[in-house]
């Protein structure tokens, strides 16, 4: 490590800050070196997506700063956030070889000091989706990640289109509010059997992860019929309902196939229009989406 933090830990191999202070005392010194940051937020149990995204940030920018940081305001009453996998050493242990300059693993109460009540209230494209079924989810993201910016200043941030409509929240947000932040958007990064990546998988028995790999079959079957060309959103809809339908113990919380920019639900299908799915498989809640015009990536 260039650049010791006061709490950096030689035995994981990178600088890790707990505080504002620290980080701005380290982000500003490379800032006043004329060095461009990047910035990936992340609530930690790491895997290959959320790396893919350090490697983005690194090849546009000198100096990379990651955060960790189970933010409590983006859970509801009943979600996991108690349960959300923790583990700093090994999460640090994957970013420092991939180059990360400096971790910032802020706790709650740093974030959200005594009498914290402003909050950002997002737009439009935060209702429906993710938006009806996490009632305040979104308000909890855009609230936290408005806070990382001005806490990091970064030059760009990164997010992953796995969390499809959080990136048009936060694209939104950044455009409405004028925070001056490059936001970037990589591909989602999947198992080899097609399964996208997330930290919540590891809830998931062998059984229940067979299961879950319907969602990216159905979405696959979306292109596929987008690429014969089928344009009826209804006929696409149902033959990817369909497989969910044959799939015992999956509960569908909503198929979408929507406007890329407002999420508005389409009746024709264009190479823009995006197929958004969550489903519960044991109790375990799995999103993932495609542009059909792109296929999966
Ligand atoms: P999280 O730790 O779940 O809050 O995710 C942090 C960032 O990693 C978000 O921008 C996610 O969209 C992104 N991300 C999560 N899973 C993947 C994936 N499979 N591929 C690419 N990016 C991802």
């Amino acid at each position: 490590m260039k650049h010791a933090s006061r709490e950096s830990d030689a035995s994981l191999g990178c600088a890790i800050v707990t505080t504002r202070g620290d980080l701005r005392a380290v982000v500003d010194g490379w800032r006043a070196a004329g060095e461009t940051i990047g910035f990936v937020p992340t609530m930690g149990a790491l895997h290959a997506g959320h790396l893919s995204l350090v490697d983005a940030a690194k090849r546009e920018c000198t100096r990379v700063v990651a955060s960790i940081f189970v933010n409590p305001t983006q859970f509801g009453p009943g979600e996991d956030f108690e349960r959300y996998p923790r583990d700093l050493e090994r999460d640090v242990a994957q970013l420092a070889p991939r180059g990360v300059d400096l971790v910032f693993a802020p706790t709650p109460a740093e974030v959200y000091r005594p009498g914290s009540s402003t909050v950002v209230e997002p737009a439009k494209v935060s209702l429906p989706l993710e938006g009806s079924f996490r009632p305040g989810h979104f308000r909890g993201v855009a609230t936290v990640v408005l806070k990382l910016f001005n806490m990091v200043r970064p030059d760009s941030a990164f997010f992953g289109q796995k969390d499809y409509q959080q990136s048009l929240v936060v694209r939104r947000m950044v455009d409405d509010l004028d925070v001056p932040v490059v936001v970037r958007v990589c591909p989602t990064m999947r198992e080899p059997d097609g399964l996208a990546m997330s930290s919540r998988n590891a809830y998931l028995s062998a059984d229940d992860r067979r299961r879950g790999l319907v969602l990216s079959r159905s979405l696959t079957l979306g292109c596929e019929l987008f690429a014969k060309g089928e344009r009826d959103a209804t006929t696409i809809r149902e033959r990817m309902k369909q497989l969910f339908d044959e799939t015992p113990g999956v509960t569908v919380d909503y198929l979408s196939l929507a406007d890329s920019e407002t999420l508005v639900e389409v009746s024709v299908v264009t190479a823009t229009t995006v197929a958004l799915i969550a489903a519960r498989v044991a109790g375990v809640r799995l999103i993932d989406n495609c542009v059909l015009g792109k296929g999966m990536n």
